[in-house]
């Protein structure tokens, strides 16, 4: 699907089906045709059931013009209370409605321009239908294709417009095909992505990208790094531990550009290891490694768009399963950073692989440091499906990705990390345990140990995505069910305002 601007348009770009906003008038049960076409205004209203349309959110109303044309009215509410969550879903929506019925459609741009901001107005269009046209159906043999193939924004404006709208279109389209590679990512099957071919694939896809350098970690190296935590969790898996380095740098940077450092997990699969998971609770587990495709998906969206920043990206990629050497509960690691750790849940393996992942990205004196990761159940019943949780020992910083959230229309609240949390990751006979002693509290505790492996000179965040990674339902633009692609849009907005 191809969505495509046509500036000083005089004619609409489909013959098959144009959608034109409809606000409401301010305290009134109706429609305005303010805008509107003549042919679009005589139509309508010749129709008796369209005193029944009222413009209110999510209404959509279709009607045709004399030349066959559809027309479908899609009902904003009132303009000064729309915002731009209301266009992203009106766009999901009528996508969904459209797009097993029309081969092309035109959009009257300038009708859905929100504050006066066409940029913004086309990029949110675009993003929106990006988003929604995902599907993941390569091992369906009947797929289920959409036949609408071409989206014109169609505008009256003079076609000096066209530079900035045209760079809005091809920033947004980089940001969603970034979302739509990490979604796929976590769909792929654990048969076909574990550590080895995840790395391969990531390599393959960030080599063709501007600026982008990539380095592969294994085994012996991880060895080298002496990455003791890492490599328990590996210890029971059929395939080698990688750890994929990714460096952007910015094509023209004027003083030293700021470096900010991603860090993600990437479980491919968790069976619990011998802390072993019941089967209703082990499955869907391939998306334990929702955090590496998060920010991998920022990251690939900001090389795109060449920010002006330095971006370093460490994704840690192992499965935890179990063999004859799969590490067991008791067990006493030793870290990159040299703590001593007693793992009493092999269950709590994330942590394992991000703290030695963490405590490398730290000596690369990065401005700051942001790591995603699938980490607690906990995070769920603290703030549920549809937050993502945020901590970290940087106030500025957190409220810095708490703003760009807000930015995107994302969801993400603060869990502190307090003195009693850090004394419950104690261990009496290892310098840290990787669970705490109650099951309450998870979340912020799963951080309080990360927190041992991080310089406490440079700012870190730690985004826990166990909800909101998943199916985000309540969406029009992510699909019912599997991975959302959530905070990459945000993280894209952190980099891009240059919070760092
Ligand atoms: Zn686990």
């Amino acid at each position: 699907m191809k969505v495509q601007l046509k500036f000083n348009a005089k004619s609409y770009s489909s013959s098959q089906l144009v959608l034109i906003s409809a606000f409401k008038i301010k305290d009134k049960d109706e429609a305005s045709l303010t805008g509107w076409p003549a042919d679009f205004q005589a139509a309508f209203t010749l129709l008796k059931n369209s005193k029944n349309f009222k413009a209110k959110m999510g209404q959509i109303f279709y009607f045709s013009l004399a030349d066959g044309t559809t027309v479908a009215a899609l009902g904003m509410g009132e303009k000064s209370k729309a915002t731009w969550e209301n266009l992203r879903t009106a766009m999901a929506n009528i996508y969904k409605a459209s797009k097993n019925s029309y081969t092309d459609m035109s959009i009257n741009l300038d009708s859905f321009m929100l504050k006066s901001n066409l940029e913004k107005t086309v990029y949110t269009i675009n993003e929106a239908l990006l988003l929604t046209a995902y599907t993941f159906d390569k091992y369906l043999s009947k797929k289920d294709e959409s036949i609408l193939k071409t989206i014109t924004l169609d505008s009256k404006l003079p076609k000096s417009k066209d530079r900035k709208a045209a760079k809005a279109l091809q920033d947004s389209t980089n940001v969603i095909e970034s979302v739509n590679i990490a979604r796929d990512y976590v769909n792929e099957p654990p048969n076909v992505l574990h550590s080895e071919s995840y790395a391969k694939l990531i390599e393959k896809d960030a080599k063709k990208i501007k600026g982008v350098k990539v380095k592969i970690f294994g085994k012996p190296e991880l060895k080298k790094e002496k990455m003791g935590m890492f490599l328990s969790v590996n210890a029971g898996s059929a395939h080698q531990p990688r750890m994929v380095q990714l460096t952007y740098t910015p094509p023209k940077a004027t003083k030293k550009p700021k470096h900010i450092c991603f860090v993600g997990k990437g479980l491919t699969f968790d069976t619990g290891g011998y802390s072993l998971k019941p089967g209703g609770s082990m499955m869907n587990m391939k998306y334990d490694m929702a955090g590496s495709a998060t920010v991998y998906g920022a990251f690939r969206a900001a090389a795109l768009l060449g920010v002006n920043a330095k971006i370093t990206c460490l994704l840690g990629m192992t499965d935890n399963a179990i063999n004859e050497f799969a590490t067991v509960p008791d067990s006493i690691v030793t870290a990159r950073n040299g703590k001593t750790v007693e793992i009493l849940n092999t269950d709590a393996e994330g942590r394992l692989v991000l703290g030695d992942v963490l405590s490398f990205a730290s000596d690369l004196k990065p401005d700051c440091i942001i790591d995603a990761a699938t980490l607690t159940g906990a995070v769920l019943v603290a703030l549920g499906h549809e937050i993502c949780g945020v901590m970290g020992n940087n106030q500025k910083l957190i409220d810095n990705i708490l703003k760009s959230t807000k930015n995107a229309d994302e969801h993400a609240w603060q869990l502190p990390i307090i003195a009693p949390f850090r004394e419950d990751m104690k261990s009496k006979i290892a310098d840290l345990k990787n669970i705490g002693g109650s099951r309450f509290g998870g979340s912020a505790k799963a951080a309080a140990f990360l927190e041992n492996f991080v310089d406490p000179k440079i700012p870190w965040a730690h985004l826990d995505i166990a909800g909101c990674g998943d199916s985000q339902s309540h969406l029009a633009y992510c699909p019912p069910k599997g991975p959302s692609g959530c905070m990459i849009r945000s993280l894209v907005d952190f980099i891009a305002n240059g919070k760092i």
